[in-house]
């Protein structure tokens, strides 16, 4: 059996090419702003993960500039080895301090950081318990891992409680959840999540990917917005969102970081991350800290969009954040829909199964700061259209004001009037017909 054989018979996205309706890969030939280039064609961009809007922010060039000209462009090694510089510790610092925590550690991607978290930390007489809707690198994570993973119903406490019951109290225990979710933008339900811990003697991980620069007092995160900081053990973060970069990072107290630069493969076996990024991060970092109406802004336009589509009859989950589930159905509507918004100069999301369960596809929106009040109106006017165009919401009733609802009284009553005239005067016509038949 020849190896190739599974790529050969792979035809999945090749059937959806040939619909003309495949959403992946497209090229963007300009920076993701509210506003992109891909292929050639202006669109506005409702699919990024820049919430706040600062990948072209020219502090943050200024900053990645200035650390390539003094370190250059890469450490060509490992933090374990030589690739450990002054701005990866400093960095470290400040990340700690933002998330509440003693330490941070910082690794190349975000999804390294849950992979090579989870599987240092989770050992062969440990359980480590996810949500069923957490992020895929949690999952390979917990894979990684020599322990076992058992899974509870997305955001639902009687079936965590029902797993950590069943789990031997004399293994070490670790819940992992997302912050904010990725697919459904709702909100973790920590303060049960904490509860449910203390009873049960586990450990918690946040993975604040969506959260960070979104949630909390100045965008802190999810423990931050429910108080909660000092309730929970390690915090994961990514800069490929709010913080306009690519990276990662774990926070947590000193011991839990110090075994994890000695103990997490992800971190010793791979190159640390380039002095460009970490400096763009640093800047960004301070941005966040101080510009509060940035995280307002993305806010306001949330609010905006979420009202406008739900009063247009969309589902939209329990989504409470800037990532927005339009849930559509099937996945060959959510391919359509894509196409149909894409054709409209909307670049979104599709999200089929298996990311999403079987028959909830959906089109995510990821909102901005600095998407303008135009741009949200206009996508909102176009889902309206489109969504009607598929079936997937009503036309809206036709509202008739007082004025023209009296004046149509009055028209119906002329009718009538009009209706009598013109019986009569058919009568006429019918009599004086049969009177000039019978004359001939
Ligand atoms: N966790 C969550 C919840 C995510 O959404 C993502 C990225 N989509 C990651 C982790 C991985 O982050 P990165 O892009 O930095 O690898």
């Amino acid at each position: 059996m020849d190896l190739f054989e599974k790529c050969r018979k792979f035809t999945a996205a090749k059937e959806v090419m040939a619909s003309g309706c495949y959403p992946y890969f497209h090229r963007v030939e300009s920076g993701q702003d509210p506003e992109v280039i891909v292929e050639g064609k202006k669109m506005i961009m409702m699919g990024s993960n820049n919430y706040l809007g600062l990948t072209s922010n020219w502090k943050l060039k200024a900053a990645s500039i200035r650390a390539t000209q003094k370190y250059g462009v890469g450490c060509v090694g490992s933090r374990f080895l030589n690739g450990t510089l002054d701005i990866h510790e400093e960095l470290e610092e400040r990340l700690a301090d933002f998330v509440g925590k003693e330490k941070a550690l910082l690794f190349s991607t975000g999804m390294q950081a849950n992979l090579g978290a989870i599987s240092a930390l989770v050992g062969k007489n440990d359980v480590v318990i996810t949500d069923k809707y957490d992020h895929a690198s949690i999952i390979d994570g917990c894979r990684l891992s020599f322990g076992k993973m058992v899974r509870f119903r997305h955001n639902d406490m009687d079936d965590l409680n029902r797993v950590l019951k069943s789990v031997d109290k004399d293994k070490g225990k670790l819940i992992v959840i997302d912050g904010i979710f990725s697919m459904e933008g709702d909100i973790a339900d920590l303060p049960s999540i904490v509860k449910l811990a203390k009873e049960y003697r586990a450990r918690i991980m946040v993975d604040d990917a969506h959260a960070l620069g979104v949630l909390g007092p100045q965008g802190r995160g999810t423990p931050f917005h429910f108080g909660l900081e000092d309730e929970v053990d390690i915090i994961m973060g990514t800069f490929s969102k709010s913080l306009a970069s690519v990276g990662g990072f774990i926070a947590a107290s000193e011991d839990v970081i110090h075994y994890l630069k000695h103990n997490s493969r992800a971190l010793i076996f791979s190159a640390s991350a380039p002095p460009s990024n970490v400096a763009s991060v640093m800047a960004a970092l301070e941005i966040i800290k101080k510009d509060k109406r940035r995280i307002s802004r993305l806010w306001r336009n949330t609010g905006k969009m979420m009202k406008g589509l739900k009063q247009l009859g969309f589902d939209t989950g329990t989504s409470r954040t800037p990532i927005i589930p339009i849930v559509v159905g099937e996945d060959l509507k959510a391919f359509q829909m894509w196409r149909m918004l894409f054709d409209r100069g909307i670049f979104t999301t599709p999200v089929v199964a298996p990311a999403v369960p079987p028959g909830r596809a959906l089109i995510r929106v990821s909102n901005m700061a600095t998407h303008t009040s135009r741009q949200l109106n206009y996508v909102l006017t176009v889902f309206g259209e489109v969504g009607q165009a598929l079936g997937i919401i009503k036309p809206p009733p036709v509202r008739v004001s007082r004025d023209f609802r009296r004046g149509w009284r009055m028209r119906k009553r002329l009718m009538v009037i009009n209706l009598k005239n013109f019986k009569n005067w058919m009568g006429d016509i019918w009599k004086s017909r049969r009177w000039s038949r019978w004359k001939h």
